[in-house]
């Protein structure tokens, strides 16, 4: 893994670092820092205690000009106890660089924090104090290039949007803006597309928990009764279901066979207009299509909420892939189903997988034989015959 000096921390940074005994990037830390640095927005999400201040604290760090007019970077937190801690987790990185920190929270005196935060190069404040301070213009906004948007999740629950929303128009709109969070979906996603442009997006899911929080199911069927299979479980649990297919023309198929048994259904793909990608998804939040059939890729950047079930229609190409799409479901408390389609011919790598992902009980459970580890993917021709592809295709 790349150190803090490869990833583009200076010298006296990664010292300061190392005498708190810092000594390599956390993984968020590695997936943030080269965008942060080079100027571009992000949006970042990973679970608490991961290490996200640092990772936009470094990149703030290293690209403050000392002479520039105070303050030039903005971090709003929700709360006075992450304003302090966070403003800790800053000074001796700032300080490093010849940079001044300050923290701005309510319950104390306005003059001297409002001193301080005039002459500091990064504030970090709670929305609630900061506007005070603002409208009684004991500190201006005007100078900053960095905006910091820590805890958006939390901000939003608590209720400091219309403030967090003065706020950014107290600020120029040529600015870098960084967005982090334990999620990035719901009213987070709209945050984010109305304060960042063309962002940088990283995000560590936590697997184990959301895939321990689903059902599993693994069904077997023959290739020909996979549609009517599947237009069947849409009828009898209805919700929202989100099916997982391996090819474009796939998805595009395959919508157009459940539309004719009945089912209200959209595809999504990467060959469709912008328009119809929004058209689709639209229809698939509003509750007017109970199912969105979509590839990998596609998935990848949709913020879905409340889906109830996920369908592999085709297995996912490896255990992470299945990680990622069951984890669509069961969040945030929700109770969800994954449910995998298992053909004869792949029933062996199917339940290699499932042994894998501890989930062999649930395999086991529709009547399927669990296959020996097997630690090398070949089959006897040769060629890979990993999950997710078909033989003799
Ligand atoms: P988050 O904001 O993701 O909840 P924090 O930024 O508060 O997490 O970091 C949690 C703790 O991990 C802090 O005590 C911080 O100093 C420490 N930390 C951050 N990055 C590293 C690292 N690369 N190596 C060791 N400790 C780190
Ligand atoms: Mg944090």
């Amino acid at each position: 893994m790349a150190s803090f000096a490869e990833l583009g921390v200076s010298h006296p940074v990664t010292e300061a670092l190392g005498r708190r005994g810092i000594t390599g990037p956390f993984p968020i830390q590695t997936m943030v820092l080269p965008d942060a640095l080079a100027g571009h927005d992000v949006l970042a999400k990973s679970k608490t205690g991961s290490g996200k201040t640092l990772a936009f604290a470094l990149p703030i760090v290293e690209r403050l000009d000392p002479a520039a007019p105070a303050p030039a970077a903005l971090v709003l937190v929700p709360t006075r106890e992450l304003a302090v801690q966070v403003a800790d987790e800053f000074t001796d990185v700032a300080a490093a660089r010849g940079l001044r920190v300050a923290a701005a929270y309510g319950g104390v005196g306005l003059t001297a924090q409002a001193k301080a935060a005039a002459r500091s190069h990064v504030l970090v404040a709670t929305p609630g104090r900061l506007e005070d301070l603002a409208t009684r213009r004991m500190v201006t906004l005007g100078a900053v290039t960095v905006f910091v948007l820590d805890e958006a999740d939390r901000m939003l629950d608590m209720g400091f949007l219309p403030q967090v929303d003065r706020i950014v128009r107290r600020i120029p709109t040529e600015r870098q803006t960084m967005l982090f969070s334990a999620t990035l979906d719901g009213a987070v996603a709209n945050l984010a597309a109305a304060y960042t442009r063309t962002p940088r997006r990283h995000e560590i899911e936590a697997p184990r928990e959301t895939v321990d929080s689903a059902e599993h199911r693994f069904v077997p069927v023959a290739s020909g009764e996979k549609v009517e299979t599947l237009a069947g479980l849409i009828r009898e649990a209805p919700g929202r279901t989100l099916v997982f297919v391996r090819t474009k023309r796939g998805a595009d198929r395959l919508a157009t066979k459940l539309g004719r048994l009945g089912v209200r259904v959209e595809a999504m793909h990467g060959d469709l207009t912008q328009a119809a990608r929004e058209r689709a998804l639209q229809r698939f939040s509003s509750g007017r299509a109970e199912a969105l059939v979509a590839t990998d890729v596609a998935a990848r950047g949709l913020d879905l909420e409340h889906i109830t079930h996920v369908v592999n229609f085709d297995p996912p190409q490896d255990d992470k892939g299945y990680v990622h799409r069951v984890g669509r479901t069961a969040r945030a408390g929700r109770s969800g189903t994954g449910v995998t389609f298992v053909e004869p011919e792949q029933q062996a790598d199917v339940s290699r997988m499932a042994a894998r992902l501890k989930l062999d009980e649930e395999f086991r459970r529709e009547g399927m034989a669990v296959a020996a580890p097997r630690l090398v993917f070949t089959s006897g021709r040769g060629r890979r015959s990993g999950l997710g592809r078909r033989r003799g295709r």
